[in-house]
């Protein structure tokens, strides 16, 4: 049997093991030019997770797998066929059996001066240094919300930035019953979690904060935060601002599968909708790279006919448990709102202010009159802040679901 796997990141790599080990032919299918997903950038040699070793030296040359690294999957064309694009062109690609590990994108909210140059998401400028930017001895302030924040700061520490603070948008109340919640049912999260802040210890962490603007002229030289006590002015070269991700459900929505709480549904076994057709990962809620292994592993198993043990079944309970933590612990405040401003850009790749969008009734009225999501990123930014400013429903997805080449879709008869 084959399977064909959407994701090389964590859900897609325990996927791929589990398909392998139980005799199924495996292709791989990546967007990026090394696989590891989000959590394990860079590619084998820059890994440090055992886990991740583990895995890819089952799965690296194995010989019934087939490993398409830069290669995305730009449309799913009819039932059992998808539209893949990497440097030679655009090639059809037919399936018998697909799991969707295509991870999630950051959330990204605008601000005043969120687009001077040096304000970036958190997780990308986590990604930019993972990818070799050099922030030795740099000023950076991390600010948003989320336990990405921890992550992103430990990352530019780690990397010789000086982290001049971390501005947690939630307030203490929130924060310890999160913590309770990590002692109670999660204790090596919470592992995480502590040793995180002690490796920050010394950092200023401001609960119940927020960005009021990101001042430049050009580029970034300071940032304006606002806590219950005072407002603050921090010099800093990067800004990492990031409140959250969201799961990708883009292919899922194209190939039909249902989304339920914007990710796409599965049920305990990762079947979506969609008959051979599953889903593993962060594409079917938040909850990191604990969920994403057994549930990528799950899927597989289940892919080829394979019951999970009870021991995996409730691992992925667990899993789900801290996803429903997080995602009450980190739900989005309306006060969130009140950053942008109504000269605030909103859609930055067609220069489309608050002000300008605030008058439609919807996405699609806004978008026919504004141009807004219009551009290069076709909306993968700022739908997300039009739905939680405006409380708009987002745009269905629609293929192309990344920019490909006319030759490309010449493919589609
Ligand atoms: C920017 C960012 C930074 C993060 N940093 C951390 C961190 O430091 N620590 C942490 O615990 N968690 C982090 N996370 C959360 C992280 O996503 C998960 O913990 C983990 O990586 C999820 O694994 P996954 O396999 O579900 O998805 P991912 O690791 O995101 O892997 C999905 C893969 O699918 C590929 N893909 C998606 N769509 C297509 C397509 N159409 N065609 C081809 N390929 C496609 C993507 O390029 C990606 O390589 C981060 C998330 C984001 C978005």
């Amino acid at each position: 049997m084959k399977l064909h796997i959407i994701g090389s990141g964590p859900a897609g790599l325990a996927a791929a093991e589990a398909g392998l080990a139980a005799g199924a032919q495996v292709c791989l299918i990546d967007d990026n030019p090394a696989p590891g997903g989000q959590i394990w950038r860079g590619g084998p040699g820059a890994w440090t997770d055992p886990r991740a070793r583990a895995l890819w030296e089952q799965v690296k040359d194995h010989p019934r797998l087939t490993q398409l690294q830069t290669a995305q999957v730009v449309g799913a064309v009819a039932p059992g066929s998808l539209l893949l694009e990497n440097e030679t062109g655009g090639t059809l690609v037919q399936f018998e059996r697909l799991i969707v590990c295509s991870g999630a994108r950051e959330v990204v909210l605008p601000f005043p001066g969120w687009t001077l140059p040096g304000v970036t998401g958190a997780g990308g400028l986590q990604a930019l240094i993972k990818g070799g930017m050099a922030v030795r001895g740099r000023q950076v302030v991390v600010a948003g919300s989320g336990p990405l924040l921890l992550a992103t700061a430990a990352t530019a520490l780690a990397a010789g930035a000086r982290i001049e603070a971390i501005v947690e948008h939630q307030g203490l109340s929130r924060l310890s019953r999160f913590g309770f919640g990590l002692a109670l049912r999660h204790p090596g999260k919470l592992r995480q979690a502590v040793s995180l802040f002690a490796a920050l210890r010394g950092i200023p962490y401001l609960a119940a904060g927020q960005i009021v603007e990101a001042r430049g002229p050009d580029a970034l030289q300071r940032v304006v935060v606002r806590t219950p006590r005072a407002v603050r002015e921090f010099a800093c070269d990067f800004l990492a601002a990031g409140f959250g991700l969201s799961p990708n459900t883009d292919l899922g929505q194209l190939l039909g599968c249902a989304i339920a709480g914007g990710a796409i549904e599965a049920d305990q076994r990762q079947r979506t909708s969609v008959q051979h057709v599953w889903a593993a990962g962060e594409c079917t809620g938040i909850g990191g790279v604990d969920k994403a292994l057994i549930e990528g592993r799950i899927a597989a198993l289940d892919a080829l006919g394979l019951a999970p043990t009870a021991r995996e079944l409730s691992v992925r309970r667990q899993c789900h448990d801290f996803s429903a933590l997080l995602a009450r612990s980190f739900a989005l405040r309306p006060s969130l709102k009140d950053m942008c401003r109504p000269e605030t850009i909103v859609c930055r790749c067609e220069d489309v202010t608050a002000s300008a969008l605030g008058p439609h009734g919807g996405w699609r009225e806004a978008k026919l009159a504004t141009r807004v999501g219009m551009g290069a990123c076709q909306g993968k930014t700022c739908s997300a802040a039009c739905s939680f400013l405006f409380d708009w429903t987002g745009p269905g997805a629609r293929m192309p679901i990344m920019p490909a080449s006319a030759g490309a879709l010449s493919q589609i008869e």
